[in-house]
């Protein structure tokens, strides 16, 4: 069933993708378009078939840094780029198999042109450290690469000029789990209004890597309850990483 759902999802998606780069129709051969039409008939599973080897589509190579300089000349957002310090492009390991996406630089990350440094960063760091890892073993990024001015929310002409930078990103690191902070880094990768409390501790794909959407650190400043809640998620996401859950949660 989890399998249906990522095909539909992942459909979903390519479909999206393409109505928003122009496209307005899809040929298909008039026996596809037969096949479409029959209900769907559940066959009895068989015995023990070998699975088909994972056919995944081949990856485009990503110069990163070559990305990394068009990304920091952008101007596509005209205030963004006039008010902002610091282009905060995303830190980190490259090649991590970890990668954690939230919404937007604050006032420290635009200082600094490093992403996640303020408090709600400090959080992040220790949720990162309380999973085993360090900071610099995993890949940490945002959806907007620019403050918005008084960290007010990305608007969604925003989010569509920066989106490309991050699917870039993604494209290049291929982390084997992305964890998506907050309902700005769900909407911007997974194209959907659902509410982050109903989607977190639930696994979604985008372009085949599995997404857990978690609360946002800052939230978590505000609602320390709710941390329990993020370090199941964590533990969730370990285990799909083949990785043992240390025993302490973060503070
Ligand atoms: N909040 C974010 O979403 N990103 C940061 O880099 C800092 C705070």
């Amino acid at each position: 069933m989890n399998k249906l759902r990522e095909i539909v999802d992942d459909t979903i998606q390519a479909v999206a993708q393409m109505k928003q780069s122009g496209i307005t129709h899809v040929a298909v051969t008039p026996a596809t378009r037969d096949a479409l039409g029959q209900p769907i008939v559940r066959r009895p599973k068989k015995a023990s078939r070998p699975p088909a080897p994972a056919q995944s589509a081949p990856r485009p190579t990503v110069d990163f840094a070559e990305l990394t300089a068009r990304t920091k000349a952008c101007t596509k957002c005209s205030e963004l780029a006039r008010c902002r310090k610091n282009v905060v492009f995303g830190v980190g390991d490259v090649h991590a198999e970890l990668m954690f996406v939230g919404e937007a630089p604050g006032a420290d990350e635009d200082e600094q042109g490093v992403p996640f440094v303020g408090r709600a960063g400090q959080l992040l760091t220790k949720i990162i450290v309380a999973m085993g890892y360090q900071r610099s073993e995993v890949y940490i990024a945002n959806v907007l690469k620019c403050r918005p001015p008084e960290n007010r929310t990305p608007l969604p002409d925003e989010m569509n000029n920066c989106r490309p930078y991050l699917l870039e990103q993604i494209d290049a690191i291929q982390p084997k789990v992305i964890v998506a902070l907050g309902a700005t880094a769900v909407r911007a990768l997974l194209d959907v209004e659902i509410g982050i409390t109903k989607m977190r501790g639930n696994w979604y794909t985008f372009h085949n890597t599995p997404i857990m959407p978690t609360f946002h650190p800052a939230y978590l400043l505000y609602n320390p309850s709710s941390k329990r809640e993020v370090w199941e998620d964590m533990k969730t996401v370990l285990a799909k990483l083949g990785r043992e859950a240390p025993k302490q949660p973060a503070k």
